[in-house]
């Protein structure tokens, strides 16, 4: 791909600087963010206004499934433009019925509705299950510690971190939070009222934390024997980024090779999506299993813009081109070449790195807790810190809590690229291992 050269003017009138502070005087100072103002990106990588390229494994937290100015989503996107950009969900349009059959296509029986974040697709999985409670007054729904299920006032309150909600009490009543992957706690946790459960495949914000097939095998198990939903947050973890279009069917495989039975059938009853669907176009859905497919009738559940035409467009397209370049195999294949590198690095600086966990190309890195800091550095988390020191080096990751940094890089990173990768984390590492 050609990269484009950034202005000379950018270096001579200190743009950082300026972009800054219109930020600090007219932009909500709700992100704490790092000292980088980009300008555009090509590939797997991304160039700040002063031209410095920058290795991004961050993928803007696992939304950049085709990497930064993919020629497939600029041409359908201009294709589309020219065309009907938006409708109305009053009338039909194609994108949209097209999207959602491929959708069920990759998942299994059932019916998607379209939204624009990750936040509303789960707004709309919590409105499912209060839809099918709500006539014997059940509308509570289970979630588990260390999830993260966005920041809308009830996804706040789903999510399993105080740091979400605090501040903004009293939370939407009908949530509580069991420790994930113990399925007793989550058997005890039941009561009359409880209408779902609703866990990621991977804890994401968390810290990337896989389930554990048993887990999965043993919800689907418990919800058919109480009659609840099971539902499944996939924005962070799903749409390929494990090798599979589910986190859970990844997870699920070491089952199926096991022979345990039921685990080939495993199907939760609602799956929320965004990040990599839209390749950094806005878009979000929920899928929901065909017995409970019709139960948001008309006029009960909408949004303005979901589904538009655009937004279809370009998913369509990101899917066609993952499909024709077998990108989910790449993640597959990429992510365990990537995972044995850092667990080659675990072992050898084990001062410095504590665990390394995840599917595919959606890792974590554990950091051990009491790394020494380097002269002048700053005092804030190890995360925080260690992201900084491999900006330094041209490399971006996402911190995940206080010790663990996520790589949710582009499904099409090349084996190079992550070579690349992993030598910039060493020579970090092995920094503050001395
Ligand atoms: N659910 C999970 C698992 C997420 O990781 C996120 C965002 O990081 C969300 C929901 C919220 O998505 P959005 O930020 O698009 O609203």
């Amino acid at each position: 791909m050609k990269e484009i050269v950034p202005p000379l003017s950018a270096i001579l009138r200190n743009d950082a600087a300026a972009v800054q502070a219109l930020f600090q005087q007219n932009v909500v100072p709700s992100y704490g963010r790092f000292d980088i103002v980009l300008s555009h990106g090509s590939g797997s990588y991304v160039y700040d206004i002063n031209g410095r390229r920058y290795l991004d494994l961050g993928g803007g937290i696992a939304v950049n499934s085709l990497g930064h100015a993919h020629s497939a989503i600029t041409e359908s996107l201009l294709d589309q433009s020219r065309k009907l950009i938006h409708s109305s969900n009053f009338y039909y349009h194609e994108g949209q019925g097209r999207l959602a059959r491929a959708l069920v296509q990759l998942i299994g029986p059932g019916k998607c509705f379209f939204g624009n974040s990750g936040g509303e697709a789960n707004e709309g999985l919590f409105k499912l299950a209060r839809k099918f409670g709500h006539d014997e007054g059940r509308f509570e729904i289970i979630t588990t510690l260390n999830s993260f299920h966005g920041r809308t006032l009830a996804g706040i309150a789903a999510t399993g971190q105080d740091k979400v909600k605090k501040g903004f009490e009293p939370m939407v009543p009908g949530f509580r939070q069991v420790p994930y992957n113990n399925l007793e706690a989550m058997r005890a946790a039941i009561s009359p009222a409880t209408a779902a459960i609703l866990i990621e495949g991977i804890q994401g914000e968390g810290g990337v934390t896989p389930a554990r097939a048993d887990y999965l095998l043993g919800l689907r198990q418990l919800c058919d024997e109480k009659r609840l939903l099971l539902l499944m947050d996939s924005v962070q973890c799903g749409h390929f980024r494990t090798g599979r279009y589910q986190s859970f069917q990844r997870i699920l495989e070491e089952a199926v090779q096991a022979c345990t039975i039921g685990s080939e059938t495993f199907l939760p009853d609602g799956i929320s999506m965004a990040k990599s669907l839209g390749g950094g176009f806005p878009i979000g859905a929920f899928w929901v299993r065909a017995p409970y497919a019709d139960l948001l009738g008309a006029g009960t559940h909408g949004t303005t813009f979901g589904g538009s035409p655009l937004a279809c467009a370009v998913a369509l397209k990101i899917l066609e081109v993952i499909q024709s370049q077998n990108l989910a195999d790449n993640a597959r294949k990429v992510g365990d070449y990537v995972k044995a590198g850092l667990e080659q690095l675990a072992q050898k600086y084990p001062s410095v790195i504590q665990n390394v966990r995840g599917l595919g190309l959606m890792l974590g890195i554990e950091l051990t807790p009491h790394i020494a800091r380097l002269p002048g550095e700053s005092t804030r988390t190890q995360a925080v810190r260690f992201a900084n020191l491999l900006h330094a080096a041209g490399l971006m990751v996402i911190p995940a809590g206080t010790q663990i940094l996520r790589l949710l890089p582009p499904l099409n990173l090349r084996k190079d690229e992550a070579e690349e990768g992993l030598e910039v984390i060493e020579l970090a590492v092995e920094r503050l291992a001395n």
